[in-house]
């Protein structure tokens, strides 16, 4: 049973049947899943939603699949961490975590989109699927499509992390590595994606697979007791997530699973690519595409597909964005480590580093639920932070070595005793 009514373009209004294309023949803009939603408010409930398994699919309805769904059943519905240290830290009473550092099976935020996309590609009949990706998309299509018993192409620029390259690899996918930066990357895969019949996640399959992080709003609201926080930070790379926070919480009104509530949302880059930020400061929608430069290479797209949304969507609710300097997204991350126990990638330092800044301009209140997106998981970019933490100290296997270095690490100087021993 679906509750699809098609595919809609989002500039001329025209409709498509449900198909896997993702721009209109008309105006080349892109296209967006439409639903029935009066037969929806009539089906779905609270009550519905809660019976079903911790999962993304919980909001199925909300979701553009026909059948059951065939890939995902273990992804998303992850923790929402009331962060009282980390909210103490940057001067916010209501602060709050949501955490897909620990999204089941790849740690990222992309284990939703995939999860969608890959059960569309099923249904449409596909035999093989495919991306272009900054890391985390790859290693999310090729855990998928593995389980689903599909071929895989995933494609990466070169110089990514070891764990960003072996967490695709060792799925069993054919892995290219592409000389040059995403930008070039994506250009390759719409051609690839023209000649050869496979369902690219974020290309052809775009439409069905953003849907896929409206599950991240939907399950932080539930979390929240059915309630819209009043603000929300999020990373912008390609420009899927940000958009569709804004469609889920509209989704959670119209279909009458909460009664109000208003959200602001902002967008949070690295200062090396931040082309969204710089549109929104000059104050325009206009994009004009950067040559990335940050160690955030997870969100480091030069020419964010979906840019032009991130800016209207962040005008339509009141938000903001700021970026982040290599210097702050590691203090970020290091400052979540510390005072809440989760260990992120550079995004989610970013998210941090620039939900820090919009508390001391005053942009988010600090009596206000605020959510900050945690995007993607540390152990996947240990090259990131192996520099700025502190070595472990080597002794022998001897009581007596462990009390002198005891001594010295809480002698009343203990910068210097740290000094010293290394
Ligand atoms: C992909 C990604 C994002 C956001 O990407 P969008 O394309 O803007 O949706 C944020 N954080 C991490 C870690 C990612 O991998
Ligand atoms: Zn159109």
């Amino acid at each position: 049973m679906t509750f699809v009514k098609g595919l809609k373009c989002r500039e001329c209004n025209q409709d498509y049947p449900k198909q896997p294309i993702h721009v209109c023949e008309t105006c080349f803009g892109p296209l967006e899943v439409v639903y029935d939603y009066d037969r929806i408010k009539s089906s779905i409930s609270r009550e519905k939603i809660a019976s079903r398994p911790n999962n993304l699919w919980r909001y199925r309805e909300l979701l553009p699949i026909d059948g059951e769904p065939k890939v995902g059943l273990y992804s998303g519905y992850t923790p929402l961490i009331r962060a009282y240290r980390l909210g103490e830290a940057l001067g916010v009473k209501q602060l709050y975590i949501k955490d897909d550092s620990v999204n089941h099976p790849t740690f990222s935020y992309k284990d939703r989109v995939v999860s969608v996309a890959i059960s569309c590609a099923i249904e449409f009949g596909f035999d093989t699927v495919s991306c272009a990706s900054t890391g985390n998309l790859a290693n999310a299509v090729a855990a998928h499509a593995a389980k689903a018993g599909l071929n895989c192409y995933v494609f990466i620029p070169d110089g990514l992390e070891q764990a960003k390259i072996i967490g695709s690899t060792i799925y069993g996918p054919r892995t290219i590595s592409i000389k040059g930066n995403y930008d070039d990357v994506n250009r390759l895969c719409s051609e690839i994606g023209d000649k050869y019949d496979w369902a690219f996640v974020n290309v052809n399959l775009r439409p069905y697979y953003s849907e896929g992080a409206k599950t991240h709003a939907f399950e932080i609201v539930e979390q929240l007791g059915w309630k819209i926080p009043r603000h929300i930070v999020v990373a912008t790379a390609g420009g899927t997530i940000l958009p569709k926070l804004a469609k889920a919480f509209n989704e959670l009104k119209r279909v009458g699973l909460v009664e109000d509530g208003e959200c602001k949302i902002y967008s949070a880059q690295a200062s090396g690519c931040d082309p969204v930020i710089q549109a929104l400061k000059k104050g325009t929608d206009l994009i004009s595409p950067v040559k990335p430069n940050t160690i955030a290479s997870s969100i480091a797209i030069g020419n964010p597909a979906d840019g032009y949304y991130v800016v209207k969507t962040i005008q339509e609710t009141g938000g903001w964005g700021e970026s982040a300097t290599d210097e702050e997204i590691l203090d970020g991350i290091k400052l979540l480590a510390s005072t809440e126990g989760i260990f992120t990638e550079p995004a989610g330092g970013t998210e941090v580093a620039v939900t820090k800044k919009l508390v001391q301009q005053g942009r988010i209140p600090r009596d206000e639920p605020t959510v900050i997106c945690i995007t993607g998981n540390g152990y996947k970019t240990i090259e990131a932070v192996a520099g700025i933490v502190e070595k472990p100290f080597c002794i022998n296997a001897d009581l007596k070595n462990f009390d002198d270095l005891y001594n010295q690490l809480n002698q009343p100087s203990r910068e210097k005793a740290v000094a010293g021993k290394r």
